[in-house]
């Protein structure tokens, strides 16, 4: 049997009292689970069901599936149920987490970026705008869709950039802005970024951004999170409505 650090990024109910979970684990990727009587709070397994649970879980496999047969709990993340701002923050976190990490294939570096970031959540260590500014920056980084923050993406011009182009990755000088468009940003918006890229995920309430910065980050780094995947996460219009 198997065993290894994990966190429930997904739920879905089935039976009278059977659940299915999605796991991003430490070792092996993404895992979905069966846990059996997970609805009875009688249940040894009724925490190791739960959005957001993280603990050490065991497995028994099954006739190509997995089920949960053991769990011992690390953090409950219980806190991050008591404010809409922060639950959602997690929601987009565990939404994210899911689409981006795969199957068998270990991604240590998405584990911790999204511990680290539930655990700043759930201790309010750092605002909810902070946590999430830094979590998509950091999920952009480790996938490799990091945009371009040093040269304009249409002249290579590098210096005096207004705007923000999705489609094309990064930052847009003033001449090609007028021209090309795009979202408006400023240099705060790009110092704030560029601060980010040496704190690592344990390191996360070191970062310091301002609140209209943090609208910004989020707003600007969601769309292009968003047209690089070529589809909406379904948790992204709750942030929406709380910026
Ligand atoms: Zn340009």
């Amino acid at each position: 049997m198997r065993k290894t650090l994990a966190v429930v990024i997904k739920t879905v109910d089935f039976k009278d009292n059977d659940r299915m979970i999605t796991l991003l684990t430490q070792d092996h990727g993404k895992m979905s689970a069966k846990v059996r009587g997970a609805k009875k709070q009688t249940s040894k397994l009724f925490f190791a069901s739960s959005l957001f649970c993280c603990g050490e879980y065991g497995f028994y496999e099954k006739n190509g599936f997995f089920g949960v047969r053991s769990f011992h709990i690390k953090y409950s993340f219980a806190n991050l149920q008591n404010d809409y701002e922060e639950y959602s923050a997690a929601c987009f976190i565990a939404d994210a987490a899911n689409v981006f990490a795969q199957e068998d294939y270990a991604a240590p570096k998405l584990f911790a970026l999204t511990i680290n970031a539930l655990y700043a959540l759930d201790n309010r260590s750092v605002s909810w705008g902070t946590a999430l500014g830094y979590y998509i920056q950091r999920l952009l980084y480790i996938d490799g869709i990091y945009p371009s923050l040093e040269a304009c993406v249409f002249c290579e011009s590098g210096k005096e950039f207004t705007s923000f182009s999705k489609n094309h990755g990064g930052v847009v000088c003033a001449v090609c802005a007028k021209e090309h468009g795009g979202v408006r940003i400023d240099s705060e918006f790009i110092s704030a970024m560029k601060s980010m890229e040496d704190i690592l995920p344990r390191d996360i309430n070191k970062v310091k951004i301002s609140k209209r910065i943090e609208k910004k980050l989020i707003s600007v780094l969601i769309d292009y999170l968003e047209h690089e995947l070529q589809k909406p996460l379904k948790s992204s219009r709750f942030i929406k409505d709380a910026l």
